[in-house]
């Protein structure tokens, strides 16, 4: 037998002497090229390269990680044997031989610049607008993405090779880290397909948590200290001297942005990340192109909404202007290039130890887990509880009763688990397992949404019925005082109400006789409920609890319809055509209707006098004028009970315009905390500025909004 033959053996065989079942066709397609050492070394390092790039782009490990170790051991081997057929791009080369002891300190090829960042809303908006009125009249397509907290870092690529890291460092000079950078694994030593002359990658190194929770098992079993942050093990690792300390850390890449480049072809950021994939980078999820600042600005929100999914620390977001033209024209300030942002939000992270794991029922049967948590002051309050989102979400970070974990508040979110510290499990501690059954009503849970979303299927759940009836009667939809947590449990218990419609048949003798409960409670209940005939249509809708039919949505729908019955009667594909509106949710809205139960309930309801159409008469929504007719108003900072869309489109509503810059034409600036330029200006322009209440008391919507779909885990039934 050949000498590479025998090494390729030697390397891929297990001990039982024979070639793992993923690797016999590369085992066959090397058998056949007998004793050529370059055609051997050649064929192992695209293979490595192709898994490297499916397992990391694609997220799809093809082999177990045991069997691509032997691949890349039958590379390596052979690069030993044959030194004249080791190339530095070999991926064999990420194991990191050492290169030089001390760190040399390297010029960028183009400054790398810090950005100009804001941890206000109201700014950010200031920021948009500024952009804006720099490209009047142009369009401006955004690109959204997340900010990793790690190292950044600048490739270079020449015809295709990794030939330089470097450290930002101080944005002129950073630290040549290049022997550290080949050990990164989603890092490609070679570009795939066909690569410009010359290419500087920037992006972020940094390391998963899922990792940092296996070094510290590791450092665990050796007795050592764990590893504090992510953040902190990564920048630690990337200078160490020797590569190989740095290649056991599993550190990360996502390419976030181009440094120098010629002959890409590409004309807008958006492009461009789609070319870094194709020449094998990793880019960061969630990154998404949108039409207008106003949309940008809202997904933002969203994303940080979704902090949690993430498996990597991130300390904000970054809005960058799409197309490079318009960058160019933008230029820079002094410090900062005016084409990016970074919106961060403050983050607060602290220890502490999961209690129980409960899960909770919503008014829509949702069942959401819950972490009950040794209370732990995180930023100035105490959090004694966590969502866990989902059974997924707790399955992938493999939460349990009993375990360490960290918790994180960032921006205004609800807290929520980051990570475990299996490091300090008990020997019988077990993975969490889900119920399988509601814990209030015993129906078999169901799964949805490929097993993300699970649901309590059983519409008589007391558990729903509850918060159905709570949320029914809160001051976002109906509008009762006195039927609270409390009260609606007893009257559930008491038997005297099994649904909504219940509690129209509700007389004073009944409830009055229930314990705690006197006459002249009784008779304010009974008077309230009374009064919630009138609420009118919008707050009707809002309080059946439709899917994504929120308060905003039934304002839009009866603004339109005028009648809960007219909007019944609204097909599917009209419903659709609704600006707002969308597929899905008029989706929801037709198979609410759809069911003879809703149908029935909203007779039952129309039949007791609650009002399901617009009229003349007054009702608590001040419906049929519209207090803003022919009015400009400019929003301004960061605003509590609305997101920047919401109340424009509140305005747009009730008949004003809403407009992003104060002039003498500006009749009210609705001004939140943080109000900047905008604030000042409407201050010398002598144009009256209204708080949020203000502005809710201008519309005739005293009682304001929440709307939030996702329950509070302060709030278990
Ligand atoms: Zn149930």
């Amino acid at each position: 037998m050949s000498e590479v033959q025998s090494i390729i053996r030697k390397s891929l065989f297990t001990e039982s002497g024979a070639v793992p079942p993923p690797l016999e066709a590369v085992y066959a397609r090397l058998a056949a090229l007998g004793d050529s050492p370059p055609a051997a070394v050649d064929l192992l390092a695209d293979e490595i390269r192709r898994l490297d790039r499916s397992y990391f782009a694609e997220n799809q490990p093809e082999i177990p990680d045991h069997d691509y170790d032997r691949l890349m051991r039958a590379l390596r081997e052979l690069e030993r044997a044959f030194p004249e057929t080791a190339r530095p791009d070999s991926p064999a080369a990420r194991v990191g031989e050492k290169l030089s002891g001390d760190r040399q300190v390297v010029a960028h090829r183009v400054p790398m610049l810090s950005i100009e960042n804001t941890y206000s809303e109201g700014e950010l908006f200031d920021y948009g607008g500024k952009i804006e009125k720099l490209l009047p009249g142009e369009k401006i397509a955004w690109v959204d993405e997340l900010k990793i907290d790690g190292v950044a870092a600048s490739l270079l690529y020449e015809n295709g090779v990794l030939t330089r890291g470097v450290t930002r460092g101080d944005g002129i000079r950073g630290d040549d880290i290049t022997d550290n950078v080949r050990t990164i694994r989603d890092v490609p030593l070679r570009l795939v397909g066909e690569a410009p002359e010359t290419l500087e990658v920037r992006g972020e190194i940094y390391m998963p948590n899922s990792e940092l929770i296996r070094l510290n098992l590791i450092q665990a079993e050796k007795g050592e200290k764990p590893f504090a942050n992510t953040r902190n093990l990564t920048a630690g690792s990337i200078k160490q001297e020797d590569p190989a300390v740095c290649a056991a850390r599993g550190l990360r890449f996502f390419a976030h942005s181009v440094g120098s480049t010629e002959g890409l072809g590409v004309s807008t950021h958006f492009e461009f990340m789609e070319r870094l994939r194709t020449l094998g980078f990793a880019t960061s999820p969630l990154m998404r192109r949108l039409e207008t600042f106003a949309d940008a600005a809202a997904y933002a929100r969203e994303m940080i909404d979704r902090l949690h999914e993430l498996d990597f620390e991130t300390d904000g977001i970054v809005l960058k202007v799409d197309d490079f033209g318009q960058r160019a024209r933008l230029g820079s300030t002094s410090k900062f290039p005016r084409w990016v942002i970074a919106y961060k939000f403050e983050k607060y992270e602290a220890e502490t130890t999961v209690r129980e794991i409960r899960v909770q029922v919503g008014k829509t049967g949702k069942v959401t887990p819950v972490a009950e948590l040794d209370p732990v002051a995180i930023a100035g309050s105490v959090v004694s509880r966590a969502s866990l989102h989902n059974a997924d979400e707790i399955a992938r970070k493999d939460i349990r009763v009993g375990d360490r974990v960290v918790v994180e508040k960032a921006g205004k979110i609800i807290p929520h688990v980051v990570r475990a510290e299996p490091e300090h499990r008990a020997a019988d501690s077990r993975a969490y397992r889900f119920p399988a059954e509601c814990p209030v009503c015993g129906a078999a849970l169901v799964k949805e949404e490929g097993g993300i979303l699970i649901r309590c299927p059983n519409v008589q759940c007391p558990a729903q019925l509850q918060r159905r009836i709570e949320f029914f009667a809160s001051k976002e939809a109906m509008n009762i005082d006195g039927l609270g947590e409390k009260a609606v449990a007893l009257l559930i218990e008491s038997g005297l109400v099994n649904s909504i419609v219940d509690l129209y048949r509700l007389r004073v003798s009944d409830v009055s006789r229930l314990p705690r409960m006197g006459k002249k409670s009784a008779e304010n209940l009974i008077a309230a409920i009374e009064k919630s005939k009138k609420a009118g249509p919008a707050r009707l809708l809002n309080a059946l609890a439709l899917r994504n039919v929120g308060e905003q949505t039934a304002r839009v729908l009866i603004a339109k319809y005028r009648s809960i019955q007219n909007l019944a009667a609204a097909t599917r594909d009209e419903l659709s055509t609704i600006p707002d509106i969308g597929g899905v949710i008029a989706e929801n809205i037709a198979d609410f209707f759809a069911d003879p139960e809703n149908t029935a309930l909203l007779d039952e309801l129309r039949e007791f006098g609650v009002k399901t159409e617009l009229t003349d008469e007054p009702s608590s929504e001040a419906e049929g004028e519209l207090p803003l007719e022919g009015k400009t108003l400019v929003v301004t900072g960061t605003l509590t009970r609305f997101s920047r869309s919401e109340i424009e489109e509140l305005i747009r509503q009730k008949g004003g315009k809403a407009s992003k810059s104060v002039s003498k034409k500006t009749d009210y600036v609705v001004a939140g905390a943080e109000a900047g330029s905008k604030l000042t200006a409407a201050r010398r322009l002598g144009v009256p500025v209204l708080t949020e209440d203000e502005f809710l008391a201008l519309i005739g919507d005293s009682e304001g909004r929440t709307g939030q779909e996702e329950p509070e885990p302060g709030k278990l039934f």
